[in-house]
Order: C-alpha cells, then structure tokens, then sequence
C-alpha cells in the first residue's frame, strides 16, 4: 500500500513531463507547417527558436538524448538561418526541413515502440470511442473501411491509460459512459488537464452522443462546458463517421484565407502581420477595382475592408460585393479610424458583419476574424453540402464546375469532369431496404473523399449519382484514376441484417476542351451510358466524334 503510493506521484511526474516534450514537438511542427509555406521572416524564426529553446529545457529533463541532440541541431540551424543573407536559403531551408520533420517522425517512432500503433498509418490519430460496446464494434469495422484508425474505451481507468498513449483526433462519448453523466465528466476533467498540459496546442473534437431519445437542455448544456463540439441523440453509424471523418487527417486545420483591402501599404501589413502569426493566410488588394477579380482568385473566406480608400468607399464596395448571390455570406468585417456611430451603422447596413475601430490590437483583429470565419464555414457547410454524405449538393457543384471550366480557359490549364452512377441500385433498396441503401451511398461518398486529391471536388449530383471535377488533370489521367477507385470500391463489402454483399458503379469522363462547357455534362453523361452499356462496373472517357 504505501509502497505504490509512494510510486504514483513519481510515475505521475514523469508522464506529465514526457507529455510537455511531445506536446512541445506537436507546438513545433505546427508552427513550422504554418510558416514553412510563406517566405520566412525574422520574427518566424525568432518564434521558432524560442519554441525550440523551450523543447529543449523541457527535453533536458525527461526527453532522452536523442531528442536532446536533435533539438539542440535545430536551434544551430535557426541560429544561423537568421541572418539576413540566410533567410530564405535554399539549401539551408531544406535541410531545417528535414530536421523538424526528423524530429516529428522521432516522437511518434517512439510512440510506435511502447505501444502497438498500427504501422501502415502511423501519422494518423486514431479516433476514441467511449460507447457501449455493440456500437463500439459496429464504427469500429466502418472506420476501418476508411483507414481510421480507433481505440475503444474499456473504462475511466483505461481512458487515462489510451489518452498518455495516443493523441486522439476526435473522441465519441457516450454521454452515460459508465455511469449517469459520467461520460461528459471524465471529458471535462481530461479537456482542462489537457489544457493546463498545453495550453495552445488543438486537441481532439469531442462528440457526445446519448441512446435516450432526447436530450435535456442541462445535458447539452453540460456538454457544452466540457467542450463538446457536436451532440447527436441516436445518431446513425453513417453520421457519426462523417463527424469524425473531417478531424481525420494528417493536416488538422486549413487556416482560414483572408483578403485585406486596404490603400495604405502600411495598414494592409499591420493587418496581415496580426493575422498571418495567428496562423490565416492573407491576400493584400491595395486597389479598390482589383478586389472583385482578387476574391475569386484567392478564393477569400473573409475580408477585412479599410472605409476611406481612392475612388470608392468601403460600404460602396461592400454593397457591390453583397450585390453578388455567392458573396452573401461571405464576412466583411471593417477596420477604420472612424469612430462615428451613425457612418459605422450605415456601414453595416450595407453588409458589412463587424466594425472595429483603429488603433486595434492585433489579438483583438485576430480573434474577430477567427470567429467570423468559423462561423461562416459552419453556414456556409450547411447551404452547400448535401445532408446525407457531406458532399457538395447538386447545385454547388454545377457552380463549382462553371468556376473550373473559366480557370481552366484563362490559366490555359486541363480539367475534368466524372460522373459517376451506383450500378443496379434499385436492387440494393428492394433487396436490404432504404437504410442500407443510404449507407451504401455514404459508403461511396467517403470513399471518394478519401481517395480523391484535395483540390478535387466531389458532389452528390442526384440519389445515387456523384460529380467529381479534377482540375488539372488530363483525360487519359482522370480515366485512370477514376477506373482504380471502381476497382476498389466493388471490393468493399457492405453489410445488412444478415449478409454482406458488394456493389459496384459505372463513370463517365469528359475532358474540357475550352469551348465544351456547357456541353461538358452531356458529354460525360453520354461516357457514363456507354459505361453502363459496356455491362456496367466500368469507366469510360468522352471521346469526341472526329
Ligand atoms: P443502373 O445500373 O442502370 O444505374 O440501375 P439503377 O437501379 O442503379 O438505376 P435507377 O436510376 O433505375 O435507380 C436508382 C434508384 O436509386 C432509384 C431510387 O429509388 C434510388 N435512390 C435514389 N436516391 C436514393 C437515396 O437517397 N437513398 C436510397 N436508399 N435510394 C435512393
Ligand atoms: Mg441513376
Ligand atoms: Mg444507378
């Protein structure tokens, strides 16, 4: 008895210090992917030392030498990558590169070592899932459809055990894990360790769900103050893999693309400073006439508009942009010197989301535009996604194919366009019923989403009809790549009450020529039919009749 307590406090310490070196490694790795992308500047690489410096005290005790020595090589190389000559070396910058990806594969090698992490994908996080145990099995075989990886909770005990183990990206809880209520708690309790751990760093998204067939407003209300990001009362296996599936990834978060309209160079970059080191990426327009061609270009998610510029005035300019129907929503948030109410009222009146008032401190602007962004990601995701699969809707994506086809013609570039259609699907919902119809289609849709690149874009054209275009990518190409996701896809099994079965579908490819785009459907349309023609499970390409 007294002989482990006295060994708890010390196991305790030293697994709280091998956390802060981790968690320190996770601190670098994001700030260096953040910063890595952009011409690198003093300041980034003061921030970087100083975060390395940090390591290395908190290595020094609980770190081991090899982390110590690498950690110690990095600080040498930012060092001397700040003189001014060396900044942006090339060489230099390559080999900083391979040491803090050396130092991220280091960490985790070491996780891999004490642990049985799955080897084929260690980069992934793997998500928790404190659910009684029927469901527990049931996500834990449809995740692995889709190459998530999960960890089931056993207990309070074994949650601590997994959470030293594994960085989670998303956790599952029941709401009653264990006990009334207690599911939130032992959350709650985590979430503030966690953050007194690492006070920066993301963690995982909690989703609390419940099997009662409704929720208290107390019940939310406490998953909210937990942290809880979603609560689902009897959610489907389906939904809740979709609301995981976007945690799941190596890249956690895509920061938010800001555009600073501002005619004063110096403005624009006090503002691009503030909200570049929060972590956004910007886009400075110093000409009011240029915005228009610049928000398409960047593809904004938010402006941040000065009121006095030459030529126009902010409220007129943001009364133009709301005059257009795809940039209704989008947050134009001003930052002037004027501080009279009625003008920021009328501002606002004509569109703009927020008004702040220079001088302005940086966190200040930083925070607002972070939460305008949020927030209109959240609606946006609404208006333009398809309930069932998360995919574009149809609208969208005939949007989003007009956008791709102009890009192409002015960029002189190849893009193409697939549609794809579930073979015999009739037979699916008269054989197994609607249910597993639809999971069939959330099947397909994830497994597009996941084998798809990132710029690809993916929608839910009809029932049981997808849209993909591939920008940049030639037909021969896009015939290829399309034809491996069939192959694969009519190898999955897919489970009802008592029997698996399998299901395959037909594409057709069409390749924009530069002057096909209003035929560019059609034509894939017709691709498609011959695929169906040629037996269907096939994939075919638009050949133009010569
Ligand atoms: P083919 O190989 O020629 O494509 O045959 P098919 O049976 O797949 O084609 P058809 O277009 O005749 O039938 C599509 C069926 O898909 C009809 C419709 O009831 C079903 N469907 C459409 N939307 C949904 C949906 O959201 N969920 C489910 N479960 N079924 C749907
Ligand atoms: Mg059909
Ligand atoms: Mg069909």
């Amino acid at each position: 008895m007294s002989h482990t307590e006295k060994e708890q406090p010390t196991d305790a310490l030293r697994r709280h210090f091998a956390n802060r070196v981790i968690n320190q490694v996770r601190v670098i790795l994001n700030r260096w992917r953040i910063m890595h992308r952009q011409p690198l500047t003093s300041e980034n690489v003061e921030e970087l030392r100083y975060e390395t410096d940090l390591l290395i005290r908190r290595a020094q005790r609980f770190g081991g030498k090899p982390l110590l020595d690498l950690a110690h090589d990095i600080e040498d190389q930012l060092i001397v990558i700040q003189q001014p000559e060396l900044l942006n070396d090339e060489a230099s910058l390559t080999r900083l590169h391979a040491s803090i990806y050396q130092l991220g594969e280091n960490t985790l090698r070491r996780n891999d070592r004490d642990h049985d992490v799955d080897h084929h994908i260690p980069h992934k996080k793997p998500v928790f899932l404190a659910v009684h145990s029927e469901l527990a099995n049931k996500l834990t075989e449809q995740l692995n459809h889709f190459d998530i990886t999960s960890q089931v909770v056993k207990n309070h005990e074994h949650f601590q055990q997994l959470s030293r183990q594994y960085e989670a990206s998303a956790f599952i809880v029941d709401i009653h894990f264990q006990g009334d209520g207690q599911g939130i708690e032992l959350l709650q309790s985590w979430a503030k360790q966690r953050t007194d751990d690492a006070p920066n760093e993301p963690r995982g998204a909690m989703i609390f769900i419940t099997n009662e067939h409704s929720a208290s407003l107390p019940q939310r209300l406490a998953a909210c103050r937990a942290g809880g990001e979603r609560f689902l009362v009897r959610p489907a296996v389906p939904q809740l893999i979709r609301s995981v599936e976007k945690y799941y990834s190596a890249t956690p978060f895509e920061p938010y693309k800001v555009l600073i309209m501002d005619d004063s160079r110096s403005q624009a970059l006090f503002c691009e400073k503030a909200l570049t080191q929060a972590g956004m990426i910007t886009h400075v327009v110093t000409d009011p006439m240029k915005i228009l061609h610049a928000m398409e270009d960047f593809e904004a998610e938010i402006i941040v508009m000065d009121m006095y510029m030459p030529g126009c005035t902010g409220t007129e300019l943001a009364a133009v942009i709301r005059q257009q129907a795809e940039y209704l929503r989008l947050p134009i948030i001003f930052l002037s010197a004027e501080d009279d109410k009625e003008i920021q009222l009328h501002a606002m009146s004509q569109g703009g989301d927020d008004f702040l008032t220079k001088p302005i401190d940086p966190a200040h602007l930083a925070t607002t535009v972070q939460n305008r962004g949020q927030r209109a990601r959240v609606l946006n995701n609404l208006i333009v996604r398809d309930s069932l699969t998360g995919l574009f809707n149809h609208t969208h994506i005939l949007d989003r194919l007009q956008q791709a086809c102009r890009r192409a013609k002015e960029n002189n570039t190849q893009v193409c366009f697939a549609m794809v259609d579930i073979d015999f699907f009739k037979k699916v919902n008269d054989n197994y019923g609607h249910p597993v119809g639809d999971k069939v289609i959330s099947a397909l849709s994830l497994f597009l989403k996941q084998r798809l690149r990132k710029t690809d874009s993916i929608g839910r054209y009809g029932g049981e009809e997808f849209a993909v275009i591939l920008p940049d990518t030639k037909g021969a190409d896009a015939l290829h790549v399309m034809n491996d996701i069939r192959e694969v896809f009519s190898q999955l099994e897919h489970s009802a009450a008592d029997t698996e079965f399998k299901v395959s579908f037909s594409c057709g490819v069409c390749s924009f020529t530069g002057d096909n785009s209003d035929s560019i459907i059609e034509q894939a349309d017709e691709a498609l039919y011959e695929a169906k023609r040629q037996g269907r499970n096939n994939v075919q390409l638009y050949l133009p009749a010569s």
